[in-house]
């Protein structure tokens, strides 16, 4: 199926590896021109040469920590700058520290929102404008399973994600006489360098070994595994594409049936 995303401006937020770089590889081998973000350089710069390598699709890199609304305005003016506009906006970051309620202070709530809630607001906020002049657009927010299912160990993830949710289905009302659809991604557990480092300090902190970690996890899986950053991607190639212009408020579990509730 031809998506119908060639040449199209994407910026990916947070996708120096993970999942952000699954979906930042997808969209350019789809031959859209791909902007990539992160605060590190050296592994920002190492993905933007192995996806250019592989696709040979426009792919640039910038270093940008995407709760600081300096750094995000200063990165969208000059993809702007160098491509006219963004017209798929990929919203992403890092995921706040696991741990139950009494772990955690008002602050750790408030690094937790400025992280998955306000870098998602505010990477909108920057991109819209631009979007509605042009009148196409479509934005992706990533969330979790956690926003749909609340996990219990993931406390700070369980509340910023649920916000996310809220804030895209309002936008998605509000943009769709635009032609701007908004969506939300919910993965479920994906095999990462993130859930790597998880099943790591579940073997440190001597609850089991990692592979009791993956155990657990697959267990509560109906499909039986963990998923493939490419999976998540390739939903994500979907909703940006010109084929998935009637879908929006829409936020999607791609989780192997992990969420058990009925939406
Ligand atoms: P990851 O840690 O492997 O990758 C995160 C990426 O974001 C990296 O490229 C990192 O450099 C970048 N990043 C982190 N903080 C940033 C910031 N402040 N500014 C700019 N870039 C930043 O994580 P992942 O597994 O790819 O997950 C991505 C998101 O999806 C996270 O929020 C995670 O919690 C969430 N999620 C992941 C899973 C999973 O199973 N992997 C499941 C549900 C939700």
């Amino acid at each position: 199926m031809d998506l119908g995303i060639k040449n199209r401006v994407v910026l990916v937020a947070a996708s120096s590896r993970g999942l952000g770089k699954a979906i930042a590889f997808q969209l350019s081998r789809e031959g859209s021109k791909v902007v990539i973000c992160a605060r590190n350089k050296e592994r920002l710069f190492k993905t933007r040469e192995e996806i250019a390598a592989e696709t040979g699709s426009v792919v640039r890199a910038f270093i940008a920590d995407v709760r600081d609304k300096s750094q995000v305005r200063r990165m969208v003016k000059q993809v702007a700058d160098e491509f006219g506009t963004v017209e798929i906006l990929v919203c992403n970051a890092g995921g706040p520290p696991a741990g139950l309620a009494d772990e955690f202070t008002v602050e750790d709530y408030r690094e937790a929102l400025e992280l998955n809630l306000l870098s998602t607001v505010n990477l909108c906020y920057e991109v819209i404008p631009m979007m509605k002049k042009q009148r196409w657009g479509r934005i992706i927010n990533m969330t979790s399973v956690s926003a749909k299912q609340p996990i219990n160990t993931l406390i700070l993830s369980n509340t910023a994600r649920a916000g996310v949710l809220g804030f895209s289905k309002s936008l998605s009302d509000q943009l769709a006489p635009y032609g701007i659809t908004v969506n939300s991604i919910c993965p479920g557990y994906t095999r990462t360098e993130r859930v790597e480092e998880l099943a790591k300090s579940f073997a440190e902190k001597g609850k089991g070994t990692t592979e009791d970690f993956y155990k657990n996890i697959k267990e509560s899986i109906p499909l039986g595994r963990l998923g493939a950053p490419e999976e998540i991607a390739q939903a994500v190639a979907f909703l940006v594409s010109e084929r998935a212009a009637y879908i929006t408020g829409v936020s999607l579990q791609v989780d192997g049936g992990f969420v058990k509730g009925l939406f």
